[in-house]
């Protein structure tokens, strides 16, 4: 299956683009070394007429030798090609240790670990296929850019299910116009700020037990209607009161009760990442609270819009949803 392969992270870094990448970025220099002697020549002489012709120390020239230019830059996501409604890992080897990136509109900043700087990238699930660019823009040490590269990485549709819910008037009636608005409005709030420092280094662990009910992307159709919208996280089903764990490390961010989604825990995981448990009977744990992976969060239940027991559980980057499920499969750290 695509998905699976995809998935997986199967680690496929693309030479084209990272060639391409090299080829597309020229360096481009600030002019942070520009002769300082050229602006002191060009200084008018304000001397008032009276003043003695007293003679002007020639300033001796200084000449500071301009920086080596950077090594270009070299760019490799993994997985490449990454699927719509998945994360890819971007890695960037260059000398400069602080930089940003601009992808599908949003730009974030790189993170340094090492000699590399990193981002995690999140392909939205309408996201169109095809080759996508990436610009990396890279900084010097006075916070000057240093350079910029341009790489590209292909977006592959991935085949996702539809979905048919057969949902009750009493259920359904939660989903107004209101509540869409509140949700929407909470959901903003949520995604505002990102923690900086990426605190997991491995998968992230299912955070309950219990089968998959519906998969991430799953295309809806309600009570027979038309196939509209998707399916923002992973329905994991079980009985209710069933605990709830945390997937990864980090800090409870949220805690609080959507119109739609229920009660929640949001968790914040660091460098962009952070993973959602709704639908909760109860949350267990306070915000701030620092958690590691496995410490009980909630327990299971059907608040929200809900037909039944069962977590909706959703891995966010930077605010796009992407499959939770392949965060069980991937470390995506480099
Ligand atoms: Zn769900």
């Amino acid at each position: 299956m695509l998905r699976t392969g995809l998935a997986a992270g199967l680690a496929l870094p693309l030479a084209a683009c990272t060639r391409r990448g090299n080829d597309a970025g020229p360096a481009v220099r600030v002019a942070a070394a520009s002769p300082t002697p050229e602006r002191t020549a060009a200084t008018p002489a304000v001397a008032s007429p009276t003043a003695a012709r007293t003679p002007t120390p020639t300033p001796t020239p200084t000449a500071t030798p301009p920086p080596p230019p950077p090594t270009p830059a070299t760019i490799e996501f993994r997985p490449s090609p990454v699927g719509n409604g998945e994360a890819t890992l971007l890695t960037v080897r260059a000398t400069e240790r602080r930089g940003q990136i601009r992808f599908l509109g949003q730009t974030v900043p790189l993170r340094q670990q090492g000699e590399i700087l990193w981002a995690i990238l999140g392909v939205p699930i309408d996201a169109a296929p095809g080759p996508r660019s990436a610009e990396v823009t890279l900084l010097d040490a006075n916070g000057a850019t240093s350079q910029r590269v341009t790489a590209t990485v292909t977006v592959a549709t991935l085949e996702r299910p539809i979905d048919y819910l057969e949902v009750t008037e009493e259920v359904q009636s939660i989903l107004t116009p209101q509540a869409a608005a509140l949700e929407e409005q909470l959901r903003t709030k949520e995604f505002a700020a990102f923690d900086p420092a990426a605190r997991w280094e491995k998968p992230f662990i299912r955070p309950v037990a219990g089968d998959i009910s519906t998969q991430f992307g799953s295309g809806r159709s309600v009570n027979g209607g038309p196939v509209g919208g998707f399916h923002s996280g992973a329905d994991i089903a079980n009985d209710a009161g069933t605990p709830i764990v945390a997937a990864g490390p980090g800090r409870v961010a949220f805690v609080e009760a959507h119109p739609i989604r229920g009660i929640s825990v949001i968790i914040d995981h660091g460098a962009g990442v952070k993973s959602g448990y709704h639908h909760l009977e109860a949350a267990l744990v306070m915000p701030e609270e620092t958690v590691e992976a496995g410490t009980l969060i909630g327990r299971m239940g059907t608040t929200g819009y809900s037909t039944g027991p069962h977590l909706h559980w959703e891995v966010t980057v930077y605010g796009v949803n992407v499959d939770p499920v392949t965060w069980t499969q991937t470390t995506f750290r480099p």
